[in-house]
């Protein structure tokens, strides 16, 4: 029999609601690029109302075979205007799984920086343990791509 896995410290959940900081669409070091999976292109060109191989052209750029959004020389998403996402509808999949990445989820790291730079976290709607861990699967899935 295998030995049960431990339970994770965020068990209870975490409480998290965007606040707007626009601090996750601002790029800091390791949270530079804005990647883009397959998926992602296509709503967004569909956004745009563009082929997916128009809007690739035009918005992405590709940094060791992943695909991420273009930058303007400014630190912010290019997407970003007055703390807002302009895609909201269409945002990639980074930006629905924030803050629950998978290598944000170190209590030291999620403590640490991610508290820090995120002031949604511990406000709002309380995220089950399970919520959590679908977020997790899904970021670690679009991290593959
Ligand atoms: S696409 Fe929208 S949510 Fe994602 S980083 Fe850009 S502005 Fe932020």
């Amino acid at each position: 029999m295998g030995k049960k896995k431990p339970s994770p410290w965020w068990n209870q959940g975490i409480r998290f609601e965007c606040q707007q900081s626009g601090n996750c669409c601002t790029s800091r070091g390791e949270y530079g690029y804005v990647y883009l999976t397959r998926k992602d292109r296509e709503n967004l060109a569909e956004f745009f109302k563009m082929t997916t191989s128009e809007f690739t052209t035009k918005y992405c750029a590709r940094t060791d075979g992943f695909y991420h959004l273009v930058e303007n020389g400014s630190p912010e998403c290019i997407y970003l205007s007055e703390k807002k996402c302009t895609v909201y509808e269409a945002r990639p999949t980074q930006c629905r799984t924030w803050p629950f990445w998978p290598e944000n989820m170190s209590a030291k790291k999620w403590s640490g920086n991610i508290q820090s730079l995120c002031p949604g976290v511990g406000k709002g709607k309380l995220h089950s343990a399970e919520f959590i861990g679908k977020q997790i699967e899904k970021q670690k899935k679009a991290d593959l791509e």
